[in-house]
């Protein structure tokens, strides 16, 4: 984990998932941006900013993914911290065992998927944040930015933009695939968003700091709507026999050569795809029907 100053008093923690900090002009506040997956690379971070003399007064979560807020536990009973999250977010950060249980579709999940990939400590939130400014912690701007989670917030300070897994670094765009989003209009519209935002460089969740941002920002939009176009496509080719909603994930499981070993991994590609159904049957692109205990999608072309 390599710790990298951005610019005066903006930094962060390079790692598969990368750990924002930031520091105000007296050096009496600092605030962690989101917290890693465990103890060892919380562990990580309290060290070096303790061996460098920055403070850690705050720590910021941006959504309730446990690969973001696994290692926040450990600070809170390390350090004593002010923590910040958005508001839905923080009712997962309280109850984690709801990320596994929205996974399984709503049911009490399987052993297997509670781990600490899927599910973190749970943690106490002193703050709630929407879109704005934070009380505690006024040099900052928080920027609302849904799609990828249900209300993913981001940090605006000092001419960088935190900006969470709103979109994914050029290096891991492709490895992801198909990267996971819940609602596909909403991370269109937090795309061109960002695009829209004049900062220095903006830091991905996963992947480099980029000053270059609008052009990632724009791979990331294209690779969402090559999906749901292929999405579109696999229901139009089933004609007026339609397809079930499984069925169009295996289509697309093949297509990407994806090969979910097990149903942890499963879940998300299937919510990820999911989003793109439900985004064609809102624009009525799609329609459903439940047949033989089915819900089976067809084209809009078949709507009888
Ligand atoms: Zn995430």
């Amino acid at each position: 984990m390599e710790f990298i100053e951005l610019s005066t008093d903006c930094y962060y923690f390079k790692s598969a998932v990368n750990i924002g900090y930031i520091v105000n002009n007296d050096k009496s506040k600092g605030m962690l941006i989101d917290a890693g997956l465990d103890s060892s690379a919380a562990k990580k971070v309290i060290k070096q900013l303790h061996s460098e003399k920055l403070p850690l007064t705050h720590l910021f979560i941006t959504h309730a993914h446990a690969d973001h807020f696994g290692g926040a536990f450990y600070i809170q009973q390390n350090v004593d911290v002010h923590t910040i999250a958005p508001a839905l977010e923080e009712a997962i950060m309280r109850n984690p065992i709801l990320e596994p249980i929205y996974l399984s579709q709503g049911n009490f999940p399987l052993k297997e998927m509670r781990n600490k990939f899927l599910e973190a400590p749970s943690i106490r939130v002193d703050e709630l944040c929407s879109e704005g400014s934070l009380e505690s912690f006024s040099e900052v701007q928080t920027i609302h930015l849904p799609g990828h989670s249900y209300n993913q917030h981001g940090i605006l300070f000092g001419g960088t933009l935190y900006a969470a897994d709103a979109f994914l670094g050029k290096d891991v765009l492709q490895k992801h695939k198909i990267p996971f989003i819940v609602d596909t209009s909403k991370n269109i519209e937090t795309l061109e968003k960002l695009k829209e935002i004049d900062v220095e460089g903006m830091v991905p969740g996963h992947g480099n700091y980029v000053t270059e941002y609008k052009d990632v920002i724009q791979d990331n939009i294209l690779i969402q709507e090559s999906i749901t176009s292929e999405v579109h496509n696999i229901i139009n080719h089933s004609g007026g026999s339609g397809i079930s909603f499984e069925n169009i994930v295996a289509a697309m499981l093949t297509k990407y050569e994806v090969e979910p070993t097990n149903l942890g991994a499963y879940s998300l590609f299937r919510t990820a795809i999911s989003a793109h159904v439900n985004q064609l049957l809102e624009q009525k692109s799609a329609v459903y029907k439940i047949t033989g205990g089915i819900p089976v999608i067809f084209s809009a072309a078949y709507k009888a």
